[in-house]
Protein backbone atom coordinates (compact mmCIF):
# COMPACT_ATOMS: atom_id res chain seq x y z
CA UNK A 1 0.00 0.00 0.00
CA UNK A 2 1.39 3.36 -0.84
CA UNK A 3 1.94 5.96 1.85
CA UNK A 4 2.44 9.52 2.39
CA UNK A 5 5.50 10.30 2.01
CA UNK A 6 5.87 12.74 4.44
CA UNK A 7 3.41 11.04 6.97
CA UNK A 8 3.88 7.05 6.94
CA UNK A 9 0.40 7.18 8.25
CA UNK A 10 -1.40 8.43 5.79
CA UNK A 11 -2.72 6.58 2.45
CA UNK A 12 -1.86 8.86 -0.86
CA UNK A 13 -3.81 6.18 -3.32
CA UNK A 14 -5.67 8.95 -3.49
CA UNK A 15 -4.62 12.96 -3.82
CA UNK A 16 -5.14 16.03 -2.25
CA UNK A 17 -6.55 19.19 -4.20
CA UNK A 18 -6.89 22.13 -1.91
CA UNK A 19 -8.13 25.68 -3.34
CA UNK A 20 -7.16 28.75 -1.13
CA UNK A 21 -7.72 32.57 -1.74
CA UNK A 22 -9.15 35.32 -0.07
CA UNK A 23 -12.85 35.57 1.32
CA UNK A 24 -14.98 36.74 -1.43
CA UNK A 25 -13.06 35.24 -4.13
CA UNK A 26 -15.43 32.80 -5.54
CA UNK A 27 -14.07 29.64 -3.94
CA UNK A 28 -17.07 27.48 -3.20
CA UNK A 29 -18.66 28.63 -6.54
CA UNK A 30 -15.90 27.10 -8.08
CA UNK A 31 -15.35 23.91 -5.98
CA UNK A 32 -19.08 23.29 -6.49
CA UNK A 33 -19.00 23.34 -10.07
CA UNK A 34 -15.11 20.92 -10.16
CA UNK A 35 -17.03 18.76 -8.20
CA UNK A 36 -20.20 18.18 -10.74
CA UNK A 37 -17.41 18.12 -13.73
CA UNK A 38 -15.46 15.50 -11.89
CA UNK A 39 -16.67 12.42 -10.09
CA UNK A 40 -13.44 11.17 -8.99
CA UNK A 41 -13.60 13.79 -6.95
CA UNK A 42 -14.57 13.94 -2.93
CA UNK A 43 -15.20 17.17 -0.98
CA UNK A 44 -13.64 17.85 2.28
CA UNK A 45 -16.42 19.23 4.57
CA UNK A 46 -15.40 20.96 7.15
CA UNK A 47 -16.26 21.64 10.79
CA UNK A 48 -16.77 25.12 12.10
CA UNK A 49 -17.46 26.97 15.28
CA UNK A 50 -19.16 29.80 12.93
CA UNK A 51 -22.56 30.74 12.80
CA UNK A 52 -24.29 29.17 10.01
CA UNK A 53 -25.29 31.53 7.49
CA UNK A 54 -29.23 32.06 5.95
CA UNK A 55 -29.47 29.67 3.10
CA UNK A 56 -26.69 27.45 4.17
CA UNK A 57 -27.29 23.50 5.86
CA UNK A 58 -25.83 21.45 8.83
CA UNK A 59 -22.83 18.68 6.86
CA UNK A 60 -23.30 20.42 3.40
CA UNK A 61 -21.68 23.72 3.46
CA UNK A 62 -20.13 22.86 7.04
CA UNK A 63 -20.40 20.56 10.29
CA UNK A 64 -21.40 23.03 12.68
CA UNK A 65 -20.86 22.75 15.95
CA UNK A 66 -20.19 25.12 19.15
CA UNK A 67 -16.65 26.30 20.05
CA UNK A 68 -16.60 23.96 23.21
CA UNK A 69 -17.46 21.33 21.04
CA UNK A 70 -15.06 22.20 18.51
CA UNK A 71 -11.81 22.52 21.55
CA UNK A 72 -12.56 18.87 22.74
CA UNK A 73 -12.66 17.50 19.34
CA UNK A 74 -8.81 19.44 19.02
CA UNK A 75 -7.93 17.73 22.23
CA UNK A 76 -9.13 14.37 20.65
CA UNK A 77 -7.19 14.39 17.60
CA UNK A 78 -10.34 14.37 15.33
CA UNK A 79 -8.42 17.11 13.08
CA UNK A 80 -6.13 16.76 10.27
CA UNK A 81 -5.76 20.76 10.12
CA UNK A 82 -7.53 23.68 11.99
CA UNK A 83 -7.15 27.06 11.93
CA UNK A 84 -8.80 29.85 12.97
CA UNK A 85 -10.22 32.33 10.26
CA UNK A 86 -11.76 35.74 10.87
CA UNK A 87 -12.06 35.12 14.53
CA UNK A 88 -13.93 31.70 14.05
CA UNK A 89 -12.54 27.84 14.07
CA UNK A 90 -12.37 25.83 11.27
CA UNK A 91 -10.93 21.96 10.66
CA UNK A 92 -10.68 19.42 8.70
CA UNK A 93 -12.04 16.39 9.98
CA UNK A 94 -9.18 13.52 10.13
CA UNK A 95 -10.94 10.08 9.29
CA UNK A 96 -13.49 10.41 6.51
CA UNK A 97 -10.69 12.05 4.93
CA UNK A 98 -8.54 9.56 5.34
CA UNK A 99 -10.51 6.58 5.11
CA UNK A 100 -11.50 8.39 1.10
CA UNK A 101 -7.96 8.71 0.53
CA UNK A 102 -7.23 5.14 1.16
CA UNK A 103 -10.64 4.14 -0.96
CA UNK A 104 -8.49 5.72 -3.78
CA UNK A 105 -10.51 8.63 -4.09
CA UNK A 106 -8.95 12.16 -4.73
CA UNK A 107 -9.79 14.70 -1.74
CA UNK A 108 -10.65 18.80 -2.74
CA UNK A 109 -10.26 20.92 0.09
CA UNK A 110 -11.58 24.82 0.37
CA UNK A 111 -9.08 25.83 3.20
CA UNK A 112 -7.25 28.96 4.33
CA UNK A 113 -3.42 29.36 4.01
CA UNK A 114 -2.86 28.43 7.32
CA UNK A 115 -4.43 25.21 7.09
CA UNK A 116 -2.99 24.83 3.44
CA UNK A 117 0.64 25.27 5.19
CA UNK A 118 0.18 22.18 7.29
CA UNK A 119 -1.43 19.93 4.66
CA UNK A 120 1.34 20.91 2.10
CA UNK A 121 3.76 19.66 4.92
CA UNK A 122 1.41 16.17 5.10
CA UNK A 123 1.18 15.73 1.57
CA UNK A 124 4.18 16.97 -0.54
CA UNK A 125 1.86 15.10 -3.70
CA UNK A 126 -0.88 17.56 -3.20
CA UNK A 127 -2.29 19.98 -5.76
CA UNK A 128 -2.46 23.58 -4.60
CA UNK A 129 -4.01 26.07 -6.34
CA UNK A 130 -4.57 29.88 -4.94
CA UNK A 131 -7.58 31.83 -6.71
CA UNK A 132 -6.99 35.45 -6.26
CA UNK A 133 -9.75 38.07 -7.42
CA UNK A 134 -8.92 40.72 -10.36
CA UNK A 135 -8.82 43.47 -8.61
CA UNK A 136 -8.41 44.22 -4.68
CA UNK A 137 -11.03 46.49 -4.99
CA UNK A 138 -13.76 43.75 -6.94
CA UNK A 139 -12.83 41.75 -3.23
CA UNK A 140 -15.20 44.25 -1.07
CA UNK A 141 -17.58 44.42 -3.63
CA UNK A 142 -18.31 41.09 -4.00
CA UNK A 143 -18.42 40.22 0.23
CA UNK A 144 -21.21 43.35 0.04
CA UNK A 145 -23.35 41.69 -2.88
CA UNK A 146 -23.24 38.14 -1.45
CA UNK A 147 -24.79 39.90 1.87
CA UNK A 148 -23.82 37.06 4.29
CA UNK A 149 -21.56 39.74 6.00
CA UNK A 150 -22.31 42.92 8.38
CA UNK A 151 -19.88 45.66 7.34
CA UNK A 152 -17.45 44.93 10.63
CA UNK A 153 -16.76 41.35 9.13
CA UNK A 154 -16.30 42.48 5.78
CA UNK A 155 -13.78 44.46 6.90
CA UNK A 156 -11.87 41.65 8.76
CA UNK A 157 -12.53 39.66 5.71
CA UNK A 158 -10.51 42.12 3.60
CA UNK A 159 -7.62 42.72 6.20
CA UNK A 160 -6.94 39.33 6.10
CA UNK A 161 -6.85 39.09 2.39
CA UNK A 162 -4.01 41.51 2.48
CA UNK A 163 -2.24 39.27 4.53
CA UNK A 164 -3.37 35.80 2.73
CA UNK A 165 -2.04 37.24 -0.70
CA UNK A 166 1.55 36.81 1.35
CA UNK A 167 1.33 33.13 1.35
CA UNK A 168 0.18 32.94 -2.80
CA UNK A 169 3.68 32.25 -3.27
CA UNK A 170 3.67 28.66 -1.73
CA UNK A 171 0.77 27.26 -4.39
CA UNK A 172 1.98 25.83 -7.43
CA UNK A 173 -0.94 27.40 -9.69
CA UNK A 174 -2.04 30.82 -9.05
CA UNK A 175 -5.04 31.72 -10.84
CA UNK A 176 -6.84 35.22 -11.25
CA UNK A 177 -10.48 34.54 -11.00
CA UNK A 178 -11.31 36.69 -13.66
CA UNK A 179 -14.54 34.57 -15.16
CA UNK A 180 -15.70 31.80 -13.57
CA UNK A 181 -16.15 29.78 -16.50
CA UNK A 182 -12.49 30.31 -17.36
CA UNK A 183 -11.02 30.03 -14.27
CA UNK A 184 -12.95 26.14 -13.98
CA UNK A 185 -11.96 25.91 -17.41
CA UNK A 186 -8.27 25.78 -15.86
CA UNK A 187 -8.52 23.93 -12.92
CA UNK A 188 -10.15 21.44 -14.80
CA UNK A 189 -6.89 21.55 -17.02
CA UNK A 190 -4.51 21.75 -14.11
CA UNK A 191 -6.24 18.47 -12.85
CA UNK A 192 -6.66 16.62 -15.95
CA UNK A 193 -2.76 16.99 -16.18
CA UNK A 194 -1.86 16.12 -12.46
CA UNK A 195 -4.40 13.19 -12.12
CA UNK A 196 -5.28 11.75 -15.25
CA UNK A 197 -1.67 11.95 -16.90
CA UNK A 198 -0.65 9.99 -13.59
CA UNK A 199 -2.89 7.32 -13.62
CA UNK A 200 -2.37 6.57 -17.37
CA UNK A 201 1.66 6.25 -16.45
P1 LIG B 1 -16.38 31.18 5.35
O1 LIG B 1 -16.66 31.57 6.76
O2 LIG B 1 -16.45 32.33 4.41
O3 LIG B 1 -17.19 29.99 4.90
O4 LIG B 1 -14.87 30.64 5.31
C1 LIG B 1 -13.84 31.43 5.79
C2 LIG B 1 -12.49 30.83 5.43
O5 LIG B 1 -12.27 29.60 6.13
C3 LIG B 1 -12.31 30.49 3.94
O6 LIG B 1 -11.08 31.07 3.53
C4 LIG B 1 -12.22 29.00 3.91
O7 LIG B 1 -11.36 28.55 2.88
C5 LIG B 1 -11.64 28.70 5.27
N1 LIG B 1 -11.89 27.33 5.72
C6 LIG B 1 -13.02 26.61 5.53
N2 LIG B 1 -12.88 25.39 6.07
C7 LIG B 1 -11.63 25.33 6.58
C8 LIG B 1 -10.88 24.31 7.26
O8 LIG B 1 -11.32 23.18 7.49
N3 LIG B 1 -9.63 24.62 7.65
C9 LIG B 1 -9.07 25.83 7.42
N4 LIG B 1 -7.81 26.02 7.82
N5 LIG B 1 -9.74 26.81 6.78
C10 LIG B 1 -11.00 26.57 6.37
Amino acid sequence: MKRSESNPKISNKGRVIVISGPSGVGKSTICNIILKKRNDLWFSISTTSRVQRKGEQQNREYIFISKSSFLEQIKQNRFLEYAEVHGNLYGTPREPLEKVLEGGKNVLLDIDVQGAQKIMTLFSAGIFIFLIPPKFGDLKERLQKRNTDNTDEISKRLIQAQKEMEYMKDYKYIIQNIKIADTVRSILEILKNELDRNAEL
